[in-house]
């Protein structure tokens, strides 16, 4: 049975781990966070998680609308009941209107990473190890993590990891510089939870203002503290990359006064920095990106245009085009 290092434990990851499952290979997942998910990851606390990286997702290929058929038949998700809004600028002149539509949006249940955990259900992973430097001798990867420990016989590797975070791996291992663009196509986000008192009036408000890209409340999500999410755009988070915790809060409690006019008392809770969110809008998609000869491959949302959907198209991607390698090799004579 071939070993298989799949690095990153994201959806992308998660799903390419699964697919190879059952395929009959011996998949690790390693990851440098304490749990799997990446940038589906909820926090956790007292009131419930807050989601501070995706917010929901859409599903539109068949092989994604039946893998989020089985989350919502486990109770791994459930469709957000969302009231959406627009929040508009017209020549500096801000205003919040209704732009309710008939997408069907979606979230995991009890936190947004449930469906990637379950995905993850029987798998070897190793958590909180970052894999700093990979070597290829006679046909079998060495992983060394950054705290002096190696793992060793794996056939193949799977880096699901943000390109610019692979990029960095690839040059520490002395391998080719297969990222050249593509590492960049990752901007950055800060988000930030602010508790306030009542209902609210919209669940999911996309924003064309200077600052904000995006403002969710958590009242319609299953076991979520029912709070605001705030997700500041990528050039204002970018500008302010290095700013406090405070910085943000006084931020997003300033963005709630004036747009939505929210007079009560406003608890900040936390605020965390993406340094790699969501991508770029000018730039190309560079699908996946591969060292064939030495089975190493690399994929992830940004290898299709981004979102939680495209991770789920990567990993699948991923693992079939080492499944379909394996096959070529075994039949060649
Ligand atoms: C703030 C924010 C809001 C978003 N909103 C939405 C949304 O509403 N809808 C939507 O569809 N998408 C949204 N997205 C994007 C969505 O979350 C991603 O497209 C998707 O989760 C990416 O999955 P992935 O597996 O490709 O990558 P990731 O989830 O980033 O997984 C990569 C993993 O690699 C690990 N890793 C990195 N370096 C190493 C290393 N050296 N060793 C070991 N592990 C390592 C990381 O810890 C991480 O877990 C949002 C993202 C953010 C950040």
């Amino acid at each position: 049975m071939k070993k298989i290092a799949v690095l990153g434990a994201g959806l992308c990851g998660a799903t390419a781990a699964a697919t190879l499952t059952q395929q009959g290979y011996q998949v690790t997942v390693f990851d440098k966070g304490r749990a799997a998910g990446g940038r589906m990851s909820s926090k956790r606390t007292d009131q419930g998680y807050l989601d501070m990286g995706a917010q929901y997702f859409t599903a539109r290929s068949d092989v994604f609308k039946q893998q989020v058929k089985v989350w919502l038949d486990a109770g791994r998700a459930e469709i957000w009941p969302c009231k959406t809004a627009l929040l508009s600028n017209d020549e500096g002149f801000i205003s919040l209107k209704a732009s309710e539509d008939e997408q069907a949006r979606f979230v995991g249940v009890p936190s947004m990473q449930s469906p990637v955990t379950a995905l993850l259900h029987g798998i070897t992973q190793v958590n909180s190890c970052r894999i700093q430097k990979l070597d290829y001798q006679w046909q079998s990867w060495t992983l060394f993590n950054d705290e002096g420990l190696s793992y060793t016989g794996f056939a193949a590797v799977l880096l699901t990891l943000p390109p610019a975070q692979a990029k960095q791996l690839l040059a520490q291992s002395l391998l080719p510089a297969l990222f050249d663009t593509a590492a960049d196509i990752l901007e950055p986000c800060w988000a930030v939870a602010l508790q306030t008192q009542g209902a609210a009036a919209q669940d999911a408000i996309f924003c064309q203002h200077p600052k904000l890209r995006f403002i969710s409340h958590q009242q319609h999500k299953t076991g979520r503290n029912p709070c605001y999410i705030l997700h500041f755009n990528a050039s204002f988070s970018a500008l302010h990359l290095q700013q406090s915790t405070e910085f943000w809060f006084a931020e997003a409690i300033a963005i709630l006064r004036q747009e939505l006019n929210i007079q009560q008392e406003i608890t900040p809770l936390v605020a965390h920095r993406w340094l790699y969110a969501s991508q770029k809008d000018q730039v190309a998609a560079p699908g996946l990106i591969a060292l064939p000869e030495q089975q190493l491959w690399a994929g992830g949302d940004w290898s299709y245009g981004g979102r939680v959907e495209n991770a789920y198209l990567a990993g699948l991607n991923l693992a079939n085009a080492l499944i379909e390698q394996n096959k070529s090799q075994q039949e060649t004579p």
